[in-house]
């Protein structure tokens, strides 16, 4: 059941949009508390969706999995939890406008030759007309859709650091591009407020760049940076999952509290998931979220 709390700020509904490739893990579950908390904090909407499109990448399980984790920290869903192939047919729809105004083409060009131009597209199919099947399709870059900075919520003013080329909204095998896909479900979830890892910084240009193109208006996006393993590495669903969570007795959300900048005290390192929550609402301060790309786990994590 979906009780709507009347007093909802109906102008701030955010998301948590994980890929159900594996687990949830320190790093996943961090980025969904703090999706969660910065709108919950000015009594916004949440809503979790899954980003189910890329089916190779998808685990059996994995959808069930993540809800299930989420429950378990009381991070639930405002709205029934949608999934990206419950939206096909709008893809579909909106992708025949962008062809309709002839702001696409298609691209024959191999991963090979793409690479040898360091993946700053040479435009060399746009005045193709090809018409076989098995080609990506790319969105035309001109004056009037460019973007190349937007102010991040939490790193600031952001500037391309490369040049923007043509990208692939639907890719060889059919696939719509995840940054096409994701750019419609914000859209038609009216998400005014996406927060997520920083590794998907550079993604959100070319996001911009659709949802100008489409004539949307777009969320405020503010990124918090990647938590990195011991090694240095970014956290995968595959390897860190939060299975051992039981085990320790710190709280994972105090941990994440305390990974975010949020200075949590630490009378409530042992307390109950929704204790916890109450509290980083009513102190939640985005201000307080290191400026980085990426951070370390914090040694008392480790054992996750
Ligand atoms: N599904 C993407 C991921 O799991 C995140 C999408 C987003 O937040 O925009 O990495």
């Amino acid at each position: 059941m979906h009780h709507e709390n009347p007093k909802t700020n109906k102008n701030l509904k955010g998301r948590f949009a994980p890929t159900p490739s594996g687990r949830l893990h320190f790093g996943s579950l961090t980025c969904a508390l703090a999706s969660y908390l910065d709108v919950k904090a000015k009594n916004g909407s949440w809503i979790i969706r899954l980003d189910d499109l890329d089916s190779p990448r998808v685990q059996r399980g994995a959808s069930e999995n993540i809800i299930r984790t989420l429950e378990y920290f009381n991070l639930i869903s405002d709205e029934p939890i949608r999934r990206q192939s419950d939206n096909l047919k709008l893809y579909e729809e909106i992708f025949g406008d962008l062809i309709h105004k002839n702001l696409c083409y298609k691209c024959e060009c191999s991963r090979k030759r793409l690479q040898s131009l360091n993946n700053v597209y040479d435009y060399r199919c746009r005045n193709k007309k090809l018409s076989h099947e098995k080609t990506s399709v790319r969105l035309k870059i001109s004056e009037t859709n460019n973007v190349q900075n937007f102010i991040d919520n939490i790193q600031g003013n952001q500037e391309t650091a490369h040049i923007t080329s043509d990208f692939i909204i639907r890719r060889k095998d059919q696939i719509f591009a995840y940054e096409y896909a994701v750019v419609i479900d914000d859209y038609v979830q009216n998400i005014t407020s996406v927060l997520r890892g920083a590794d998907l910084i550079s993604s959100t240009f070319n996001q911009l760049i659709l949802h100008k193109s489409l004539n949307f208006n777009p969320p405020l996006y503010s990124h918090i940076p990647v938590v990195e393993n011991k090694d240095g590495e970014k956290m995968s669903k595959s390897k860190n999952a939060l299975m051992e969570f039981s085990k320790t007795k710190l709280s994972i959300l105090y941990l994440a509290l305390d990974w975010l900048g949020q200075n949590p005290p630490a009378e409530l390192k042992n307390e109950s998931n929704q204790i916890i929550i109450d509290w980083a609402k009513k102190n939640w301060c985005p201000k307080a979220i290191p400026q980085l790309l990426s951070k370390p786990i914090t040694e008392k994590a480790q054992i996750l």
